[in-house]
Parts: structure tokens; C-alpha cells; sequence
């Protein structure tokens, strides 16, 4: 018999719940993250060889997911991915030079987010019709730019729920920030913080566990969850991606079935590393995998010690996507690492909060070091990274898939390692143009001049959902203080 598929707190202190439950509660009553209490799904990589990406997403959804789901799972998948949403591959992974660039952007907002936000909106409405909910549901999420694009855009006028986007004001590019702003749909609102990302998802995190909020939740038939990847609807999705683009490779020759690869992934929250982690854990043949960060490099450190130091000062990079200091989702790395230890992640995760700063077992340290390479790049190697890649290949890489290629650079020189290997890439370029126009000219020029410049320059496509957005209306101006959130939050749950 196999294990009901439940899913329990990484800090061991919920009731294992069900896969519904998880999709709509967001994150665990503790403070935890939900992750899988049962054996991950094995995957035989011959059978996934000719599916289309929605059919590839159903199957591997499915071995999470209990039997009186699955039609549900495919009509979500079939929905996301196979429609208008992605071109026809929906993942296209390109050769530039010796590495194998996979292009996570090619969604309704131009960023990797999109892989995962367009899907969890449909998980959620179908946990909502499964459990027979007949509340509202108030969607928050904290955005170092990308999300907050993505789950608007998801969530977008879906039945039953409306969204609420806290991003820093000063802490997002230009091009991120008219794209929330001008956000259309009826269930929408989009709030900038004056503080920086970590003050956002700490400020959200809260809000999910506080009393005050519960109370008003329960008075106004209404309840909170989130569209962060602290939600395991947002891992979920990421996981379809490694084996697909695994896969294309094998299709196309450029290796063949079981060959290890390492993946090279830009990291910030952790989400998309982790998945890949999962991905492997499933039967993926993936080596190593290799986390990029910019100068706030408090991963690299944290993957070459096992120290999880973040008393460290805050950087405003040109990657500002992965401007965060607090990785949510490295908790869940650590929870899987240490054999479903929920009491040790529990008190590992009191010390990050009191002290922090905290530091993994002799044992887990072991086994991190196995699975994951880490390092990272500073606003000039990322500038320098853009400009020699256009010139050694042609291909033009945003600022935070650019700190990938530098460390795969660094990776190559200092490992006897020389194993295929794919960068995601987490942005188009046109998404970080100020940055992407310097790098390749040395001038400087302001956010849409630059669009312009950039294609007159290299002549890549400028991707349809950034195309005159100078000229849409600006919805949203409003600005608070990071303080004021959970206020923020119960005000609009009594305006319901
Ligand atoms: C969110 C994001 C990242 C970081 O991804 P995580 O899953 O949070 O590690 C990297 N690059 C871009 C462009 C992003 O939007």
C-alpha cells in the first residue's frame, strides 16, 4: 500500500494535511513550510520522452496529487501550458557556445514566474471546488519584482479570490514596477513598502499566524494564502522544467538518455534550485547543481560553509530580483537533508530568527556539498558576463541568468568537472535594459531609451507583454510603511 499522500510542517508542529489543504493554507500553522510527508514519485524518463509539456506537467503533478484530482490536474496543466499563454515549446533551450541556456521567460510576463503562476491559480480553484470552500480567498504575496508581475497576471479577475502585491518601492527596476502598477483585472491591488524585500515576505509571513488577522478572516468569511513559493503550488510546477529540458536535449542528440548533466541556476528565494532538488530526487540524472548569486552572496557562503549567516549588510544590485538575504525556501533543503528532521529544523530555524544566523549538522553539510555548487558575481562581473557572451556567441542574457554564466565560468576552471550543462535562464533582457544596454555599450541610457537602443543594437525580439508599456495607465500608487502591513491587510479584509 502506499502511503497517503499528506503533507506536514518542516517544523514538525501541524497535523499532516492533504494536498488541497496545502495549496490553499499557503504555508503551516507553525511558521513552517509544507513539504511532502511521503516517498517522492519515481519517474521512468523513457515513458516521459513524448510528451508536449502540459502532458509532461500532469504526470509529474499527478504523483502528488490524491486520484480524485488528476482530471483536475490535467484540464489545470492542459489549461497553463497548453494554450495561448507559452510558444509551442514552451521551454526553448538554446547553444550558445558550450552551454545549453534554457529560456524560462517566454510566459505573459517575461520572467521564469511565469512557469509557476500560471498554473497555481488553477490548483487553487480546484482545491477550492474539491474542499467545497465557500469562503473567499485573499491572495498575498511579497515580490522582489518578478512574482508580484506573474501572480497578478495568474490571479487576475479568478473567480473567488483576489490579490494583494507588496513590493519595496525603491528595491524593484523600472520596467518591474510599471508592469505591477498598471496592472488591469478587478481583484487586483499592488502596494509599495518602504522597506526591501526580506521586511515584505517577513511582514507576509506574519500576517498568516497572527491573531488579529485570524479573528477578522473568520468574521469576514474570508482567508488568506500566498503566491510565494513559500506555497508548495509554486514548487510543484518548477519541477516540470528540469525533465523537460533534460529531455529536449536528449531528442535533439546533444546527449542521451542517462547522461548526468549540472544545472546552473540563479538563486534567490530558492525556489527554483529547489525544485531542481526534487527534480533529481524523482530520477533526473543531474550531477550537480550549480546556485548563482549577486553580491548578495549569502547562498555562496551558506553552500561553501553551512553556516547560515544573515547579520550582513543589504546590497541594491542590477539583479535586484535576487536582492534577498532571507532564502525561504532553503528550510525545505535542509528539512530533506536531514531525513525529515522537523524538531532540528525547527530549532535551526529559532536560531536564524533569534540569533540570525545558524549552522547545519556535520551531516547535512555532507550531503549539500554532493548535491550543489555555489558562487557569485558583483555588478561589474555581471556587466562583464553580458558583454562576453554577446560577443562569444551572439546570445543576450539578463542580469541575474548572467551571474549564472560567470560562475559556471569559475565552476569549470576550479572543478574537474566538464558535464553538459543547462543555465536557466530567469528573465528576458528586455526586463533589466538599463543594465543589458550598458554592459553590451558602455553608455548609459533610461528604461524604454533603453529597450530602443538595445534592439537596434543586437535585433532580438523585444517580448510582446513589455511593448508600450510606457504608455498603459498607472492604477496603483500607493506606498506604506513596512509596519503597517498586517493593518494594511485586516482593513481591506473588513472592506470586503
Ligand atoms: C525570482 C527570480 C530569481 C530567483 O529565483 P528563486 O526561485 O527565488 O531562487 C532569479 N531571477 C529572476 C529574474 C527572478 O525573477
Amino acid at each position: 500500500m502506499s502511503k497517503a499522500l499528506t503533507y506536514v510542517s518542516t517544523r514538525n508542529k501541524q497535523e499532516p494535511i492533504d494536498f488541497y489543504t496545502a495549496i490553499l493554507q499557503g504555508i503551516a500553522s507553525d511558521g513552517g513550510l509544507l513539504v511532502p510527508d511521503f516517498d517522492l514519485p519515481q519517474l521512468s524518463l523513457k515513458e516521459l520522452m513524448d510528451l508536449e509539456y502540459h502532458q509532461l506537467a500532469s504526470t509529474i503533478l499527478k504523483g502528488f496529487v490524491p486520484k480524485d484530482g488528476h482530471l483536475l490536474i490535467e484540464e489545470a496543466c492542459k489549461s497553463a501550458y497548453g494554450g495561448s499563454l507559452f510558444p509551442k515549446e514552451v521551454v526553448p533551450v538554446k547553444k550558445a557556445g558550450d552551454i545549453f541556456v534554457a529560456e524560462l521567460f517566454q510566459g505573459p510576463t517575461a520572467a521564469f514566474k511565469d512557469m509557476a503562476l500560471t498554473l497555481l491559480p488553477h490548483l487553487m480553484t480546484l482545491s477550492l471546488k474539491v474542499k467545497k470552500e465557500a469562503r473567499d480567498v485573499m491572495i498575498l504575496a511579497a515580490t522582489s519584482g518578478d512574482t508580484g508581475k506573474a501572480a497578478l497576471e495568474g490571479f487576475k479577475d479568478v473567480e473567488g479570490t483576489s490579490i494583494k502585491v507588496f513590493y519595496p518601492s525603491d528595491g524593484v527596476s523600472a520596467i518591474q514596477k510599471q508592469q505591477m502598477i498598471t496592472q488591469e483585472g478587478k481583484n487586483v491591488e499592488v502596494i509599495g513598502i518602504d522597506g526591501n524585500f526580506d521586511d515584505a515576505q517577513t511582514a507576509v509571513k506574519q500576517a498568516f499566524n497572527d491573531a488579529s488577522i485570524k479573528a477578522v478572516s473568520k468574521a469576514h468569511q474570508i482567508f488568506l494564502s500566498s503566491a510565494n513559493s513559500i506555497n508548495i503550488g509554486r514548487l510543484l510546477p518548477q519541477i516540470v522544467y528540469y525533465f523537460y529540458t533534460y529531455l529536449s536535449l536528449v531528442k535533439r542528440k546533444e546527449i542521451q538518455l542517462y547522461d548526468e548533466v549540472d544545472f546552473c541556476i540563479p538563486s534567490g528565494n530558492f525556489g527554483n534550485a529547489l525544485a531542481g532538488f526534487i527534480a533529481k530526487k524523482m530520477g533526473l540524472p543531474v550531477h550537480k547543481f550549480i546556485c548563482s548569486s549577486n553580491k548578495n552572496n549569502i547562498l555562496t557562503d551558506f553552500f561553501t560553509t553551512g553556516r547560515y549567516d544573515a547579520n550582513r549588510e543589504f546590497y541594491k544590485t542590477n539583479a535586484p530580483a535576487m536582492d534577498i538575504l532571507i532564502s525561504s525556501n532553503l528550510e525545505r533543503l535542509v528539512w530533506f537533508l536531514s531525513d525529515h528532521n522537523g524538531d532540528q529544523v525547527n530549532q535551526y530555524m529559532t536560531r536564524l530568527k533569534e540569533d540570525g544566523i545558524y549552522e547545519v549538522d556535520p551531516a547535512v553539510f555532507d550531503q549539500i556539498k554532493q548535491y550543489f555548487a555555489a558562487g557569485y558575481a558583483s555588478e561589474t562581473e555581471v556587466l562583464l558576463a553580458i558583454k562576453d557572451m554577446y560577443e562569444q556567441t551572439g546570445y543576450l542574457l539578463d542580469t541575474h541568468t548572467a551571474t549564472g554564466y560567470h560562475v559556471i565560468k569559475k565552476y569549470r576552471e576550479e572543478s574537474q568537472d566538464s558535464l553538459p550543462v543547462i543555465l536557466l535562464a530567469t528573465a528576458s533582457p528586455y526586463k533589466f535594459p538599463e543594465a543589458v544596454y550598458e554592459a553590451l555599450s558602455q553608455n548609459k541610457a533610461d528604461e524604454y531609451e533603453a529597450i530602443k537602443k538595445l534592439h537596434d543594437l543586437t535585433h532580438i525580439e523585444i517580448p510582446a507583454p513589455l511593448i508600450d508599456l510606457d504608455q498603459r495607465e498607472i492604477r496603483f500608487k500607493e506606498v506604506i510603511k513596512k509596519e503597517t502591513i498586517i493593518d494594511f491587510v485586516k482593513e481591506k479584509m473588513t472592506q470586503k
